[in-house]
């Protein structure tokens, strides 16, 4: 019974905190300087790395809700770390709070959906498919690159 009421407030929580942002995604500052609509922090450009044009980035659906209220998040094609799916230098402008907070609210939604796995199922399961979207900041990574061999 205290593990369903539990639940439900994550899921009421869940829902009520996922509402998709609205409005801009980024204003200037006074002195011209972008800066997050959402955060008021100003934006930050760094060397990265995108995805190659062979790769299909797929990302779970959750991760699109997820993201949602945050405007600028590192897209889901875009990544910090150079591996094979994202080998393409490419400079990213994001938002630190946007980044941040959506890692914490991924690791928390993957965390459960983890633990509700392990209590469903006695079975062997298969682990969770290797994901390819390797955000250096994800501490799991929130979708799967496909990579078409020509
Ligand atoms: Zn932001």
């Amino acid at each position: 019974m205290r593990a369903w009421r539990l639940n439900l407030v994550v899921l009421v929580c869940l829902s009520a905190c996922s509402t998709d942002w609205r409005g801009p995604a980024v204003l200037r500052s006074a002195s011209g300087r972008r800066i997050c609509a959402k955060h008021h922090v100003p934006l930050i450009t760094v060397r990265g790395f995108e995805a190659t044009s062979d790769t299909l980035v797929d990302p779970y659906e959750a991760w699109f809700q997820i993201a949602a209220p945050y405007p600028n998040h590192i897209p889901e094609y875009q990544s910090l770390q150079r591996d094979r799916d994202f080998s393409e230098p490419t400079m990213i402008t994001y938002c630190p709070k946007c980044q941040h907070e959506l890692d914490a609210r991924w690791h928390e939604v993957d965390e459960r959906m983890k633990a509700r796995y392990r209590k469903r199922s006695n079975q062997t399961m298969k682990p969770t498919a290797p994901l390819r979207c390797n955000f250096s900041v994800f501490a799991t990574t929130p979708c799967r690159g496909l990579s078409f061999s020509r």
